[in-house]
């Protein structure tokens, strides 16, 4: 098998439009080297800072130190199933059920395993794994930093053969360098696409350009596996409200964002008979990390009147019949006033899922680590009130547990969306 990367014929027009339009507004000079958030809806006086820091000092430390006093008990730890993934084909009846489906696997925090429908009877459909971070501490190194609470449910070893590894930005709990150094050194080798601004980051693992695809907010790439039945898909790059930096001097200079997976609507193959041509395009989105709008104190919310990013609602327009299934942050927001600017609670959340028109989502970014100060299981809780308060259809988006796989229809309804956390 061996897969093939090129630029969307749509791509290739709206990049010379583009270029006529000068330097995109995300972009701080000339050249794509530092990047911002260019909305009222993101404060950079509010990232976390000094007073922040201040506050947060005694929560850091542990989180650090990975002192017990900060990570969640055992009984909460136990409420969050895992299991071990069955990537949504136990058995022959289940791979001739959802052949036809979108299959969806969380592998904790913000992984996801995703296989779209597949265009050729008995073949696979194109595989694609989300931000894959398997260390046990999202830092710099293994001896401190955030460890998880709650174990991967598989090893990477158990992980089925993908065609693309996506990235959403560098934070360490997004990309982690010893999982993508075992899974990019896989034969056959998945291709891998990031934001702008990682390219020395991959040449550094010693993956070549030609796979290592590093996009900025609305590029879009057709990807084409050769495989004896060959599938197609396309990937754009979405923008969102958040920040990059792996180190001390390094903050904003790579880009973040979703993304967006289309499957093709047929086999790209001249020979394929018109009974194969029956499978219609399934449609995703990848929130990765962001923000939605910036509260302007960690017990107020402000009014609803506060500027919201608009990227999501644009999403929504480019992308118009909307998307099959969405995975969208959920976790990390308190306290708010620092990070209502970079990370989503549910109720900004549930604003996103509206405005970019998902039928279908499950939340993330929740359930590995302690990264912030909200109790481990406010966030599928709040996710359930908050759905309720817009009027969300119940089911319609929710979170299931680490390891399962929920299954989508394309262009219709999800099929057992758990929401099991209690
Ligand atoms: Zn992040």
């Amino acid at each position: 098998m061996s897969i093939q990367v090129s630029e969307t014929p749509a791509q290739a027009s709206a990049r010379e439009e583009r270029q006529k339009a000068g330097q995109p507004a995300h972009w701080l000079h000339s050249k794509p080297t530092e990047f911002h958030n260019p909305w009222p809806s993101f404060r950079s006086n509010q990232l976390p800072g000094f007073k922040d820091a201040v506050t947060m000092l005694p929560y850091m430390f542990s989180m650090l130190t990975n002192s017990s006093s900060v990570l969640p008990d055992k009984e909460t730890v136990a409420k969050i199933p895992i299991q071990k993934p069955t990537w949504g084909v136990g058995d022959s009846k289940l791979v001739a059920e959802n052949a036809q489906k979108i299959k969806a696997t969380w592998l904790g925090h913000a992984c996801f395993l995703v296989e779209l429908p597949s265009a050729t009877a008995g073949v696979r459909g194109p595989r694609i794994l989300f931000d894959p971070v398997f260390s046990d501490r999202c830092s710099p190194n293994q001896w401190m930093g955030p460890k998880r609470y709650t174990p991967p449910p598989c090893s990477l070893e158990d992980i089925p053969e993908i065609d693309a590894i996506v990235i959403s930005h560098n934070h360490y709990d997004h990309m982690d360098t010893t999982s993508l150094t075992n899974l990019l050194a896989r034969t056959p080798a998945p291709h891998v696409f990031a934001p702008l601004g990682n390219e020395s980051y991959f040449e550094g693992l010693s993956i070549p350009a030609s796979r290592a695809h590093c996009l900025d907010w609305w590029d879009a790439r057709r990807v084409t596996s050769s495989a004896a039945s060959p599938t197609t898909f396309d990937i754009t790059f979405t923008p969102g409200q958040h920040f990059t930096g792996r180190g001390l001097r390094d903050r904003f200079k790579s880009l973040w964002g979703g993304w967006v997976v289309e499957s093709s609507p047929s086999p790209q193959t001249s020979s394929s008979s018109s009974a194969e041509n029956t499978t219609p395009p399934a449609r995703i989105y990848f929130g990765g990390d962001t923000g939605y709008r910036s509260v302007p104190s960690d017990t107020d919310d402000g009014p609803d009147t506060l500027p919201v990013c608009p990227a999501f609602k644009e999403i929504g327009a480019r992308f118009a019949s909307g998307f099959d299934f969405a995975m969208i942050p959920i976790g990390a927001y308190q306290p708010r006033r620092a990070m209502s600017p970079v990370h989503c609670a549910p109720r900004d959340s549930v604003a996103l899922f509206q405005d970019i028109r998902a039928r279908r989502a499950l939340g993330m970014h929740w359930g590995a680590w302690f990264l912030t100060t909200e109790h481990a299981l406010e966030p599928p809780r709040l996710l359930k009130e908050e759905g309720r308060k817009k009027g969300i259809e119940e089911g319609a988006f929710g979170v299931c547990g680490i390891g399962e796989t929920v299954v989508f229809e394309v262009g219709g309804k999800a099929e057992g969306v758990a929401g099991k956390v209690e």
